[in-house]
């Protein structure tokens, strides 16, 4: 079954997102555990989670398909050391958020070395990942880096980058990623024909094993392959265009995965662009019934 949703705003609770997941012709979504410009965050009230967790059984949505992603300020790559600080701190507050919640995946960019390096970078954020893991302790949540986009001292833009932070830390079978569409394609991964797809498969196959995959950012690019810019587009409004994700979403290995949607806009916006992957995919049923 076809697994598909988007970022959805917490704005009315934690409570509402299932429900309008399903409003939106969705039945996986992500969403942030706090305000994700600020380095405050607090814990979720009892009576909140009861609610949120009575509404994922209510609609029967699965916790594994659901994505928490960490505050934008998160760098564990910063050469400040305040800044390294404050980001273990926040990261363990998010782990937390996540399984008070009853989710399984907290997704994170790597960081960025700022001007620093590569190698010092990647060192950095692979201590900061073991020191957030061997502090927590037990828990039943898996961090999930994402591609990013290649611009700004971003390190993960590469496969092979996000297998050197993985390979680095002690926790490597506690860490998985998000390929998200738009910044592979910013970092030139085309995925526009088959045989493209089937090449990015068999990287990530190849530096990570394709179990590592989890979840899958799925956003058209405002700019050309390879422009380095982050900019998302609506899907098929974009350069990876209607025909481009048909050729994506012809991979079964991509179809396994949850779709979470960060596209321009709210809840019609990704109902609409639920509508048109479905579409894409010649489905014409909701992916709920
Ligand atoms: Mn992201
Ligand atoms: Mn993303
Ligand atoms: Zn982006």
């Amino acid at each position: 079954m076809l697994k598909i949703g988007a970022h959805m705003s917490t704005s009315k609770g934690y409570h509402r997102v299932p429900v309008e997941t399903l409003g939106i012709g969705g039945n996986c979504f992500q969403i942030f555990p706090h305000s994700p410009s600020m380095w405050r965050a607090k814990l979720p009230e009892e009576r909140k989670i009861e609610l949120f967790k009575d509404a994922m059984i209510k609609t029967k949505l699965c916790s594994e398909d659901a994505l928490v992603h960490s505050g934008y300020l998160i760098n564990l790559a910063s050469p400040k050391e305040e800044v390294r600080y404050k980001s273990i701190e926040l990261l363990k507050l998010e782990i937390t958020i996540t399984e008070m919640l009853g989710l399984k995946y907290l997704n994170f960019h790597p960081g960025s070395h700022l001007g620093t390096g590569l190698e010092t970078g990647i060192d950095r954020i692979a201590r900061g990942i073991d020191e957030v893991l061997s502090s927590i302790g037990d828990t039943e949540v898996v961090l999930l880096l994402e591609n990013v986009a290649p611009k700004g001292g971003n390190i993960g833009s590469r496969i092979e980058e996000l297998k050197m932070i993985i390979k680095r830390t002690s926790y490597a079978d506690r860490i998985g990623i998000t390929y998200d569409t738009c910044h592979g394609f910013d970092s030139g991964y085309d995925i526009r024909s088959r045989e493209m797809v089937e090449k990015l498969l068999a990287e990530i196959d190849h530096w990570l094993g394709l179990e590592k995959l989890k979840m899958i950012h799925l956003n058209d690019s405002k700019y050309p392959l390879g422009a380095a810019k982050d900019r998302h587009e609506r899907i098929g409004d974009g350069y990876i265009g209607e025909e481009g994700f048909a050729a994506f979403l012809s991979s079964d290995e991509i179809l396994k995965r949850p779709l979470i949607l960060e596209t321009p806009g709210g809840n019609e916006e990704h109902a609409q662009d639920i509508k048109r992957v479905k579409k894409i995919l010649g489905i014409e049923r909701d992916a709920n019934d």
